[in-house]
């Protein structure tokens, strides 16, 4: 293009450059000098790389950077995706970005560069939605989603020059995985172009076939066309309503599938027109509708009120069919226009939407809303089941996805280990389990593992679960197969390892095992009603009775415990029949949380939760000192817990969210509220008393409904 000495310089003079860097005018100049910067970084770091299609590698973060632009998405996403594949194919690492452009940005195209890892592997629909999840986990923040499919939108407009098997296959993953996770954000103008340019690539001959018809026919039409769109713009303008009036061209793709999947014909596919009405407000809407029908004829049965009730994913129109001029039928879509960047953009409409209102938010902040306000418009009406499973890992983030060697994706809690995974898979393998290798690498059962993570069990024959697995486990499915397997065939090992728990705490105690006298023995038999020695020992092992306080009471004198002794709490406990057991401020545990306990002189048996972070340290030091336990809650019983809400800044937020939690039938125990930095958010503090973590659940779930609250989270660590 450029001659002479210019050829070395950046391409800066760039036609495709320059249009870029003016549709950056929603950005402040700081910010457009940063994207300028990644750009001359991108394009050093791409320098000597070519596209198949023989032009500079550069040109493509360009296409894709420029497509974020149109979105208007923040600078960091506009970097982010100037930058989005040096990682992969030039030695930038991510230190390198990271000081550069910020941690936002570097994590950004971290997270792009582990989903261009994910080889996609099975063609099935449950895969498929597997695959959506992950995609949804990995990118907490959409703007990594934005970007991958901008990438790809760009990949397959510039496909000519690769092969044709590379190219079906990429089309083939993009018709499967990136068209409907368009579709499911609502970015109804990207999904029908990723979807006809898929199509051209996997059969450009039907494709050709079919645009040439469409054209012809559409040619055909046109008297009729302009007839009806006459007759509607007349109409509406003689009743006084301001609209815009489109012809709505249907896909080449929707076409296809259209006569494929209802065997129609070409022409009956295409006797169905469509015209969108585009006015300024909802009432509005209505009536438009209203001149419309008194225009041509309705067909009974075909109206669609999706402004009353919004499609899952935020979708809102009306939609009629009425009879046209010749009596053809044509399809009629009335909305805002506010709805209608909606319809075309989805989630991105949310950014290209400035209102005054949601300006300066950070982007964490305005996707829960737009998550939000979804949610809102799901509680209004329709089935909003299907629409929070899909939100789910969203929303919780609590859970993250491993991959087994097959490629299959297991979801599990965060903190899960290997063990976990091998009983989410199969018992047989969990109770066979040895080691496991966790991204190729070989590693104890015991270990953590992280999103996205390829773990494979290693087993043997005659290899079988130790009670120690207890200690490692997150999922009650392991729980309680790890526990079910030490019962019934190996007794032996828990036995002795109760025996050997006891035989530490009475030493502790100052007094060996075997001084023990028998009658005090025959006394803890009676009460605990275990007929054996060697039975309490298992219970030991097994973690439902406490070492501690079996020895305590194999040494006291007075027996059975008065009952005074009792605090109340120890009925919450198994096993701890006259023994003081305490919660620990610093997690909470309520009945339903996995807990742990730990016996201290002077405090008794405090309890915490097993990802409580505070004693993360204590147990690495002594894991023998902590003890698996098991809640037996009464019936009535209530527990602290602390939640953390972030509400709009309006009067009344606070109002609302207690009346909502005293009508629930909650305690309120405090409120504190974060009035420190005045803003469009506040957030405040509850601590609450709930009977179990199904209470706890519920509680939240009607607290989100409420349209001023942004956030909710239940709170624990130190209480600040
Ligand atoms: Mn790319």
């Amino acid at each position: 293009m450029a001659d002479g000495p210019t050829d070395l310089l950046p391409a800066e003079d760039d036609p495709a450059y320059q249009v870029f860097i003016d549709s950056l005018s929603y950005l402040t100049p700081e910010e457009i000098e940063l994207v300028r910067e990644a750009y001359l970084f991108g394009e050093e770091a791409h320098r000597g790389q070519f596209r198949q299609s023989g032009e500079p590698y550069i040109t493509h973060p360009l296409a894709v950077a420029g497509a974020i632009a149109e979105w208007q998405i923040d600078v960091e996403g506009v970097v982010a995706a100037l930058l989005h594949d040096v990682m992969e194919d030039t030695r930038v690492g991510k230190a390198e970005i990271a000081e550069r452009f910020g941690n936002p940005v570097a994590d950004l195209v971290d997270g792009l560069s582990k989903l261009d890892k994910i080889e996609f592997q099975s063609q099935e629909e449950a895969q498929a939605e597997n695959f959506r999840k992950m995609l949804m986990a990995m990118a907490h923040d959409l703007r990594v989603v934005l970007i991958k499919l901008a990438d790809r939108h760009h990949n397959l407009q510039t496909m000519a020059a690769v092969g044709a098997e590379k190219r079906r296959r990429v089309a083939r993953e993009t018709l499967e995985i990136y068209a409907p996770i368009a579709s499911r954000l609502g970015l109804n103008t990207l999904f029908g172009e990723l979807q006809d340019l898929s199509f051209q690539l996997i059969y450009p001959m039907r494709a050709r076939v079919l645009g040439r018809a469409l054209k012809a026919a559409r040619g055909n039409r046109r008297a009729l066309l302009s007839k009806t769109l006459e007759g509607i713009t007349d109409k509406l303008k003689a009743t006084d309503i301001k609209a815009q009036v489109f012809g709505r061209e249907k896909s080449l793709y929707s076409i296809y599938r259209k006569m494929l999947d209802k065997r129609l014909s070409f022409s009956q596919v295409l006797d169905v027109y469509g015209f969108r009405v585009v006015v300024g407000d909802v009432p509005t809407c209505y009536l438009a509708l209203g001149a419309l029908h008194e225009l041509f004829k309705p067909v009974p049965g075909k109206f669609k009120d999706y402004i009353a009730i919004p499609k899952t994913n935020g979708y809102q129109s009306l939609h009629t069919t009425l009879i046209g001029p010749y009596g053809t039928p044509f399809e009629l879509q009335i909305r805002t226009a506010a709805m209608d960047n909606v319809a075309q953009e989805g989630i991105a409409s949310h950014w290209l939407y400035k209102d005054s209102e949601s300006f300066g938010v950070d982007l964490q902040q305005k996707t829960t809303k737009w998550f939000h306000s979804l949610l809102e418009l799901q509680s209004a009406g329709g089935d909003s089941s299907e629409f929070l499973e899909h939100l789910k890992v969203d929303l919780f983030p609590h859970e993250i996805y491993v991959f087994t060697p097959k490629g299959k994706i297991i979801p599990l809690p965060r903190g899960a280990t290997a063990v976990d995974l091998a009983y989410a898979v199969h018992t047989d393998i969990g109770n066979h389990s040895v080691i496991a290798r966790v991204n190729f690498n070989l590693v104890p059962l015991a270990t953590e593992l992280t999103n996205g993570d390829r773990v494979e069990i290693v087993t043997a024959a005659d290899a079988h679960p130790i009670a120690d697995w207890l200690n490692h486990v997150k999922t009650g499915r392991a729980r309680s197969k790890i526990r079910h397997y030490l019962k019934t065939a190996h007794r032996d090992e828990p036995t002795a390892l109760g025996e050997k728990m006891l035989g530490q705490e009475l030493r502790a105690l100052g007094v060996a095992a075997s001084d023990v006298p028998v009658a005090r023995w025959k006394s803890v038999l009676r009460d605990s009603g275990n007929r054996l020695v060697k039975e309490v020992y298992t219970d030991i092992g097994l973690g439902f009775r406490l070492a501690g306080v079996v020895a305590r009471r194999l040494l006291s004198k007075e027996h059975p415990p008065h009952l005074s002794d009792k605090s109340d709490s120890s009925l919450v406990i198994r096993g701890t029949e006259g023994m003081a057991v305490q919660f620990a401020p610093c997690c909470q545990p309520i009945p339903g949380d996995p807990v742990i306990g730990s016996i201290w002189k002077g405090k008794g048996l405090v309890i915490h939760t097993h990802d409580c972070p505070a004693i993360r340290k204590a147990r690495r030091a002594r894991p023998a000192k902590w003890i698996d336990v098991e809640w037996a809650p009464e019936p009535g019983q209530l527990f602290n817990v602390r939640l953390l809400i972030m509400v709009q800044n309006t009067l009344g937020a606070l109002g609302k969210i207690a009346t909502e939690i005293s009508s629930s039938g909650t305690n309120i125990v405090t409120i504190n509220m974060d009035d420190k930095h005045p803003g469009l958010y506040t957030t405040l503090r509850f601590t609450v008393q709930v009977s179990d973590r199904t209470a706890l659940a519920r509680l939240m779930r009607s607290l989100r409904r409420i349209p001023e609250v942004v956030r909710i989270a239940r709170e624990q660590g130190l209480p600040a």
